[in-house]
C-alpha cells in the first residue's frame, strides 16, 4: 500500500516537529508543516495530501476550525483534529466540518497511529460507499432514461399499430367497393348477354351482332378491370414478400410507349384528353418489359383518371447514361404535404374519393422502378397539374428487394 501523506497544521514548531517525526517513524510522508490556517489552506491546495493533521488553536488569522472549514469546501481530504482543551461552543463547531477524528494533546504515539489508521480507512470506505451511491445513481438513471425511451417508443408503434389498422380498414373497403363495380357491370353485362342468346334462340328479335359483340366487349373490359384489381393486390403482396421478380431483357422503350398509347387510346378518348408524344431518338436498355409497361399504363391512367380531360403530355429522352421518361397533366394537382405520402401502400390524395382506384399503382410503380436501379419523382401544384418523372438506368439487376 503507498504511503499515506499528511500535513500538519501546528503553531508550536517544537510539538511539530516531534509529531512529523512521530508520523515518519509510524511510515507516514510528512508533506509540510503549516503554522497558521492560511498557510495550511493554501498548501493543502498545492500538495493535496491524504490526511490533514489540525491543530484547532492557532495564535495567528484564523483557527483550525476555519481553516478545516474552507478545506472541506473545496477538497474531499480527511482531517483529523488536535487539540490540548476543549470549550463546548469550539466542540460544537469543529463537529459542523465533520472530522475524521480528535485528538487530545498530550497523545501517545500509539493513540495518533490508531486515529490516523482510522480517519484514513473510514475516509477509503466513504469514498467507496460515495462512488457505488453515484453508480447506482448514474445505473438507475440511465434504467429510467432506457424505460422512458421503450415507453415512448411503444406508444409510438403503438400509435404506428393503430394507423396501419386504419388504413387496412380503409384499404379493405375502398377494395370491397372498387371489386364489386366491374363485378357488377359484369354480371349485368352476362345476364343481357344471356336474355340476347335466348331471344337469337327463339329468332323473333330483332337484335343485330352489332349489339352482341358490344355487350361482350363490355363484359370483357371488366373482367379486364377485376384482373387488373386482382393483379395490384397480388403484387402487394409479393412486393411485402420480397418475390416480385423483374425479368429483365431487351427492350425498345420507344416501341413500347407507343403500343401503349394506341392501346389506351379508347380510354383517352372517352375522358376527352389527348396523349402528345414525341421521341425521335431510339431508346434501348435492359428492363423487364411488363413491369415498366405496368409503371406507363398506371401514370398514364392517372393522368387520364385525374387529368380533367386536359391534354397529357409524355416524353422520353436520354439524360447522361440514363433514360428519362416524364408523364405530365394539367388536372386536379397533389397538395404538397401528401406528395411523399401517395407512393406509400394504400395512400390516396385527399379529393380524389370520388375517382376510382385503390391507391396501389403508385405505390407499386415505385417498386418497379426502384427495383430497376431508378427512381421516381413527382412535381404538382394543386388545381394545375402533376408531372411525374421517372429516371431509368440503362440496365438492371432482376429482383425487386422488399422495401419496407
Ligand atoms: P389510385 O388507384 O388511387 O389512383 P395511385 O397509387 O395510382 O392509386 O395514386 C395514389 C393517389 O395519388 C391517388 O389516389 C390520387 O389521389 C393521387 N394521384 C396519383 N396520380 C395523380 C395525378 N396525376 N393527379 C392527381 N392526383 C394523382
Amino acid at each position: 500500500m503507498p504511503k499515506a501523506k499528511i500535513i500538519i497544521v501546528e503553531d508550536e514548531a517544537i510539538i511539530a516537529m516531534d509529531i512529523k517525526n512521530t508520523l515518519e517513524s509510524l511510515g507516514y510522508i510528512v508533506l509540510a508543516i503549516a503554522s497558521d490556517g492560511t498557510e495550511a489552506i493554501r498548501r493543502v491546495g498545492e500538495l493535496l495530501p491524504d490526511l490533514v493533521l489540525m491543530d484547532i488553536y492557532l495564535k495567528n488569522g484564523i483557527d483550525g476550525v476555519e481553516a478545516a472549514t474552507s478545506i472541506k469546501q473545496h477538497y474531499n481530504i480527511p482531517i483529523v483534529y488536535l487539540t490540548a482543551y476543549s470549550d463546548e461552543e469550539t466542540m460544537q463547531r469543529a463537529k459542523v466540518t465533520e472530522p475524521y477524528g480528535y485528538l487530545l494533546k498530550p497523545f501517545e504515539k500509539r493513540e495518533l497511529q490508531i486515529v490516523i489508521a482510522m480517519a484514513l480507512y473510514k475516509h477509503k470506505t466513504d469514498e467507496a460507499l460515495r462512488i457505488s451511491h453515484d453508480q447506482l445513481e448514474r445505473q438507475v438513471k440511465e434504467r429510467t432514461h432506457d424505460l422512458e425511451a421503450t415507453a415512448v417508443e411503444n406508444s409510438r408503434l403503438y400509435l404506428e399499430a393503430q394507423e396501419a389498422i386504419r388504413l387496412r380498414d380503409e384499404f379493405l373497403s375502398i377494395a370491397s367497393h372498387e371489386l364489386r363495380t366491374p363485378l357488377t357491370s359484369l354480371y349485368l353485362r352476362l345476364q343481357t348477354l344471356r336474355r340476347k342468346a335466348e331471344a337469337w334462340k327463339r329468332a323473333n328479335s330483332g337484335f343485330s351482332l352489332d349489339e352482341l359483340l358490344e355487350t361482350i366487349d363490355a363484359a370483357v373490359r371488366h373482367t379486364r378491370r377485376l384482373a387488373d384489381l386482382v393483379d395490384e393486390l397480388l403484387d402487394i403482396t409479393r412486393v411485402r414478400l420480397g418475390r416480385l421478380e423483374l425479368h429483365v431483357e431487351e427492350l425498345d422503350l420507344i416501341g413500347l410507349i407507343k403500343e401503349i398509347i394506341i392501346r389506351m387510346n379508347p380510354a383517352l378518348t372517352q375522358s376527352g384528353s389527348k396523349l402528345l408524344f414525341e421521341s425521335n431518338e431510339q431508346l434501348i436498355g435492359n428492363w423487364d418489359r411488363s413491369r415498366i409497361e405496368q409503371v406507363l399504363v398506371n401514370l398514364i391512367s392517372n393522368g387520364i383518371k385525374y387529368g380533367k380531360g386536359n391534354p397529357i403530355e409524355m416524353s422520353a429522352q436520354r439524360l447522361g447514361m440514363n433514360i428519362v421518361i416524364q408523364i405530365a397533366d394539367h388536372g386536379i394537382g397533389i397538395p404538397e404535404k401528401e406528395q411523399k405520402r401517395i407512393f406509400e401502400r394504400f395512400e390516396r390524395a385527399v379529393g380524389s374519393s370520388n375517382i376510382s382506384g385503390l391507391g396501389l399503382g403508385l405505390y407499386i410503380s415505385r417498386q418497379i422502378i426502384e427495383a430497376h436501379g431508378g427512381f421516381i419523382r413527382l412535381e404538382s401544384e394543386l388545381g394545375k397539374g402533376s408531372t411525374f418523372t421517372i429516371e431509368l438506368p440503362p440496365t438492371s439487376s432482376s429482383v425487386i428487394e422488399n422495401s419496407n
